[in-house]
C-alpha cells in the first residue's frame, strides 16, 4: 500500500491559512471573510481559507487580462515546452500533492495518487497543442482565392471546481485552457483549497508567466463575481446540478461561453447471464471507492431477473472486508466523508430508505469509526429493494451507500436509466454482445461502460454527461476542450496582380 507524507503547509500562505494566488504570487485576503478547512479523518479544524470579495476577483481578472496579449503571442513551441515542464513537476511532486488531498478531502493515498494520474493524462494531452491547434486550409476555392481556418484563444477564462477532485478537475480545465493561449482563473472548492495553491506554485516553477494562472478562493460571492465580470469570456464548472444550472444560466446571460457539469446517479445493469463475481467486484469497487464521492461512482445496481438474490449475497459478503480508515493508515481502502454535515446527510438516507420500504442489508453506521464519532467516517452501506419513488433513489447521495433496484426485464432496466433526470455515466454487465450493443445504442447517458463500471474517458476523448448532468454544448477536456477554449476564425485571401482589379457591386456569380 502506498504511504504519503504529511503535507507541508504551502509556502505560499501564512501558517494555518490558504490565501489567493494572483499575478504569480500569494495574495492574502482582505475581505475579512474566510471559511474553515477540516481534516476529515480527525474532525480537526486545520486552517482557514480566505474568501474573495468582488474587488479581489476583479484584481485576479485584471492580472489575467494584462497577461493575455503576451501569452497568446507566445510561440506554440514555447507553450509546449512549458506544458511539458508542468507535466513533469506534477509527476515529480505527486506525493506532496496527494498529501494535500488526503489532509483536506480525506481520500486514502492510493485514491489520491490515482486522481493525480488521471489529471496528468490531461496535461500530457495538452503537450500536443501544436498538433491540436492545426486549422484547415482550402486552396483555390475560387480562382486565385484560398480559405483557411485558424483557432484562437478566448481571453480570460475561469474554472469553478468541486471538492471531490481538488487536483484532477482543475487539471481537466487549465491544461487545455492555457495551452490554447488563454489566461486562467481557478475558483476551487472552499472545502479542500490547498491543492490549488500547490498547483499554482508548480506552474510558476514551470515558467508559466505571472497572471496566466490565478487562484481566487471563496464562496458564492466569488463565483457570482466571476459570472458577472465583463472581462471573463468563458466559464467551466464542475459540481452539483443546482449550482451547475445557476452557473449556466447566469454565465450565458452575461454573454459567456459556459460548460457546467452537474451531479449524477449512475446505474449499473447486471443481466442474468453476467458473471456474478465479476459484477459484484466491479459494483463494490465503483460504489465505495473514494467513499462514493465520485461523480462516476456507481450508486444504483439494477439487478435483472433472477440474478438479484445471488448478486445481493455476493455484494453483502464483500462489504465487511473493505478497510475503512484514515489516509495515514497504509491499509485503509476508504476514507471519511468530506465534512460532518455531508456525512450526516448521507447517513440520513439509511433512515429514510428503510422507512419507505427498502431493506437495509448492511448499515455503515455500525462501523466503529462512525460510532466513535472521530472524524467524518461512515462505513459502507447496502440498501436492497429500492424503488424509484424513494428519497434515497431520487437524490444523489454522494457517499458510501449502494442501492439495488430489482427489475424483471432488460427493457425495464433501460427505462429506469432513461427516465432518470441525470445522465452522467452508466454500465452494463453481461456476456451477451448483442445486448451490450443494444444498450450502448439506446441508453441516454454521456458515458457508457460495457463490463467497465466507471467509464471515465481517456484524455484524448472528452468527458461529459447528458440531461441534468451537463448544461452547455461541449464536454470537458480532450478534443471538445480544445473547441471550448478556442474560437474559429475563417480567412479568405487572394493576392491578385496589381492593375487587375475593377469595381463590381454584385455578389460573385461565377466559380
Ligand atoms: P457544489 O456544487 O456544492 O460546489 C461546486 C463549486 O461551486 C464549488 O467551487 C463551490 O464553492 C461552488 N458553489 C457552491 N455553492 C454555490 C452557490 N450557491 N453559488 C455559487 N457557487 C457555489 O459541489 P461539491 O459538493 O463541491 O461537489 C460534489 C458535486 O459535484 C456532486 O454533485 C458531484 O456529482 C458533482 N461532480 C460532478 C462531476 C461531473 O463531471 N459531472 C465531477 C465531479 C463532481
Amino acid at each position: 500500500m502506498t504511504q504519503v507524507a504529511e503535507p507541508e503547509i504551502s509556502k505560499t500562505s501564512p501558517p494555518g491559512r490558504v490565501s489567493h494566488w494572483i499575478d504569480g504570487r500569494p495574495v492574502p485576503g482582505t475581505s475579512g471573510r474566510e471559511g474553515p478547512v477540516y481534516d476529515p479523518a480527525t474532525g480537526a479544524l486545520t486552517r482557514h481559507v480566505d474568501f474573495a470579495s468582488i474587488d479581489e476577483v476583479s484584481a485576479a481578472v485584471a492580472a489575467a487580462k494584462a497577461a493575455f496579449p503576451a501569452w497568446r503571442a507566445t510561440s506554440l513551441s514555447k507553450r509546449t515546452d512549458i506544458m511539458f515542464k508542468i507535466r513533469n513537476l506534477v509527476d515529480q511532486r505527486r506525493n506532496e500533492l496527494a498529501a494535500h488531498l488526503t489532509a483536506e478531502h480525506g481520500k486514502v493515498p492510493s485514491d489520491a495518487l490515482g486522481e493525480i494520474a488521471r489529471g496528468l493524462e490531461n496535461l500530457e494531452f495538452a503537450t500536443g497543442i501544436p498538433h491540436l491547434l492545426k486549422g484547415g486550409f482550402s486552396e483555390q476555392v475560387s480562382t486565385g482565392v484560398d480559405v483557411y481556418q485558424i483557432r484562437q484563444p478566448l481571453g480570460v477564462v475561469a474554472g469553478i471546481t468541486p471538492f471531490n477532485f481538488p487536483a484532477m478537475v482543475p487539471m481537466w480545465m487549465f491544461g487545455t485552457a492555457i495551452a490554447t493561449g488563454n489566461t486562467f482563473i481557478l475558483k476551487p472548492s472552499e472545502k479542500d483549497p490547498s491543492a490549488a495553491n500547490f498547483l499554482a506554485e508548480l506552474l510558476h516553477d514551470a515558467g508559466v508567466p505571472d497572471g496566466v494562472f490565478n487562484v481566487v478562493h471563496g464562496d458564492k460571492v466569488a463565483v457570482d463575481a466571476i459570472l458577472e465580470h465583463p472581462d471573463i469570456a468563458a466559464v467551466s464548472f464542475v459540481g452539483s446540478t443546482p449550482i451547475a444550472r445557476h452557473i449556466y444560466e447566469t454565465g450565458t446571460r452575461n454573454g459567456k461561453r459556459v460548460q457546467a457539469l452537474g451531479g449524477a446517479k449512475n446505474h449499473m445493469i447486471v443481466l442474468p447471464d453476467a458473471d456474478i463475481d465479476m459484477a459484484a467486484d466491479a459494483a463494490v469497487s465503483a460504489a465505495y471507492g473514494s467513499a462514493g464521492e465520485r461523480c462516476m461512482a456507481i450508486s444504483v445496481v439494477v439487478a435483472v431477473g433472477d440474478i438479484a438474490d445471488p448478486l445481493v449475497e455476493a455484494l453483502k459478503v464483500r462489504l465487511p472486508k473493505i478497510k475503512v480508515g484514515p489516509g495515514t493508515d497504509p491499509d485503509a481502502e476508504m476514507g471519511p466523508l468530506v465534512t460532518r454535515e455531508h456525512r450526516d446527510k448521507v447517513a440520513s438516507y439509511l433512515d429514510s430508505g428503510p422507512a419507505q420500504g427498502a431493506d437495509l442489508v448492511v448499515d455503515g453506521r455500525e462501523h466503529v469509526l462512525f460510532q466513535e464519532g472521530k472524524g467524518f467516517f461512515l462505513g459502507v452501506s447496502l440498501l436492497d429493494r429500492v424503488s424509484p419513488e424513494m428519497e434515497c433513489y431520487r437524490n444523489e447521495i454522494f457517499g458510501p451507500v449502494l442501492e439495488v433496484v430489482r427489475v424483471p426485464t432488460y427493457p425495464e432496466a433501460v427505462a429506469l436509466i432513461n427516465d432518470n433526470p441525470y445522465g452522467n455515466g452508466t454500465a452494463i454487465f453481461t456476456r451477451d454482445g448483442g445486448a451490450a450493443r443494444q444498450f450502448q445504442f439506446e441508453v441516454n447517458t454521456g458515458m457508457v461502460g460495457i463490463n467497465v463500471p466507471i467509464p471515465v474517458p481517456v484524455a484524448y476523448y472528452s468527458f461529459g454527461g447528458w440531461k441534468a448532468s451537463l448544461f452547455g454544448d461541449l464536454h470537458m477536456y480532450g478534443p471538445e476542450g480544445i473547441q471550448f477554449y478556442t474560437r474559429a476564425k475563417i480567412v479568405t485571401s487572394r493576392w491578385p496582380d496589381p492593375g487587375t482589379s475593377k469595381v463590381d457591386l454584385g455578389f460573385p456569380r461565377t466559380r
